[in-house]
């Protein structure tokens, strides 16, 4: 073992892991492809992608082995992004079927098959593929499958003719399929499905292609876009509710990651946004899953927390600042009599400042401190942002929304940072957008104040119908 440097705590924990589960000798080496029997029941890796598109391992890694039904997420991806949502749906349902991998598994009337994690649904998402005949159409798939793992892949021909000579289950479920309409090919077109299925890897290559999912669908080691963000969303919605065949349900439970397992020992876990994981050694247990990948995840799922399901952390306050000029005034000099309006009007000016990522709970909160600090008549708000890293969509929303309503109430609104308003959000009396950008708090505070003074000592409330004038810090 290669000693790993200090900084290295993830290889250290797949080794921990690796050493543990080693232990597990349940399981039987899949048979009815006879040459999947011929792997090694010892041969365990395991392998981890970071979204910085690092890699992390434990044992043999480096052992080639055939994808199987570890396929049926990235070609269900490939079809998604050709054909869309809508189009893919008529054609392959996305509901647990509750029932083996090789079920017969089809909707009562359509034929149509329950999902495409399981063969049925696999079969015609393979039909799907666009492509003149079956040459193209798998062209297609081995291009698509390489560039989700970051390199030309190839097929184990020895699998596949293997699969193809003993596949009559498969075949079958391609021409009941036929039958009832619901198969978008010729059911020849399961050989299509078998080299899918035969098409070689290694561990660290299933890490990376479950990694360009966990990533939005761009792999973390090319830099490419292999398939847009809404589709890796999608297929991973599929894996979590159907990854697992019959045992989907618990571990959607227990282990709470989208996932998609093989009979060839590979399984394929995405912490989205996290990492991309995968795990091979050949015993399965009696639904067809890895009896020593089930255990690898359902141990780091509890020991890191990584079940999709739990909060996320918070780690640091959102909200840095929630005062007023009254009680956080700006630093520019003024004379006694305008300390002394500022210090008696200035709650006519609302300053909130936030810091971090801002998603749906963080603008919230903001909003509501925001919301505590409002002069009751329209006044001045300065929104400070400066310290945001990232304001997520749905914060965004909030926000923009927000801040169109304040300006319309009347509030002079500034934003400090980095959103700026659209035109279709309102304009002030000036012309100008809905609210002002200014470079620093410090500035926005200042000119606040500067325009709370003009509008006259006496004056509570705040400003008429612009925020007049403005001090002379030309920015
Ligand atoms: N090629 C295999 C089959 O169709 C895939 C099954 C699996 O990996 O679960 O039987």
């Amino acid at each position: 073992m290669t000693p790993v440097s200090a900084t290295d705590v993830i290889t250290d924990a797949l080794v921990e892991l690796q050493r543990r589960v080693a232990n597990l000798d349940e399981g039987e080496v899949a048979s009815y492809i006879p040459q999947l029997a011929t792997a090694d029941p010892h041969t365990f890796g395991i392998a981890l992608t970071s979204m910085g598109g690092n890699h992390y391992w434990s044992g043999g890694v480096d052992t080639p082995f055939t994808l199987q039904s570890v396929s049926k997420p990235f070609v269900y991806a490939l079809v998604l992004a050709e054909l869309g949502l809508e189009e893919v749906t008529r054609w392959v349902g996305a509901e647990p079927s509750g029932e083996a991998y090789n079920a017969i598994s089809l909707e009562p009337n359509t034929g149509r098959p329950a999902n495409a994690m399981i063969n049925a649904g696999a079969i015609v998402t393979t039909a799907l593929v666009p492509g003149t005949d079956e040459e193209e159409r798998f062209e297609r798939i081995l291009d698509c499958l390489g560039r989700f793992a970051g390199r030309r892949l190839d097929v184990d021909e020895r699998v596949r003719a293997s699969e193809s000579e003993t596949g009559d289950r498969n075949r079958a479920l391609a021409y009941l399929m036929r039958g009832a309409g619901s198969l978008p090919g010729r059911p020849s077109g399961v050989e299509t499905y078998f080299r899918q299925c035969s098409v070689r890897v290694t561990t660290v290559d299933l890490a990376v292609m479950a990694a360009t999912l966990a990533n939005g669908g761009v792999n973390p080691s090319t830099g490419e876009t292999v398939v847009p963000e809404p589709v890796a969303v999608q297929v991973l919605a599929v894996m979590a509710s159907c990854g697992m065949y019959n045992a989907s349900g618990d571990w959607l439970l227990r282990v709470g990651l989208p996932a998609k397992s093989g009979v060839s020992g590979g399984l394929i876990a995405a912490s989205p946004a996290r990492f991309g994981l995968a795990v091979h050694s050949p015993p399965l247990d009696a639904t067809g899953t890895p009896v020593r990948g089930v255990a690898v995840l359902r141990e780091l799922s509890t020991r890191f927390g990584l079940h999709l399901m739990r909060r996320s952390s918070r780690t640091a306050p959102t909200v840095k600042l929630a005062e007023t000029a009254r009680t956080a005034p700006s630093d520019r000099p003024r004379s006694e009599a305008e300390r002394e309006v500022i210090e008696r009007a200035g709650d006519n000016v609302a300053i909130v400042a936030a810091q971090g990522i801002l998603d749906f709970t963080e603008s919230e909160r903001l909003l509501h401190e925001l919301g505590n600090v409002l002069p009751e008549e329209p006044g001045w708000v300065v929104l400070d942002l400066e310290d945001v890293s990232e304001i997520r969509p749905f914060a965004e929303i909030m926000l923009r929304e927000a801040l169109t309503r304040l300006a319309a109430q009347g509030h002079q609104v500034t934003v400090v940072g980095d959103l700026a308003p659209h035109a279709d959000e309102g304009t002030r009396a000036d012309g100008e957008g809905a609210w002002r950008q200014v470079p620093s708090r410090e500035t926005a505070v200042a000119r606040c104040e500067d325009a709370l003074l003009s509008a006259g000592i006496n004056r509570q409330a705040g400003p008429v119908s612009s925020d007049g004038e403005e001090g002379g810090d030309g920015a």
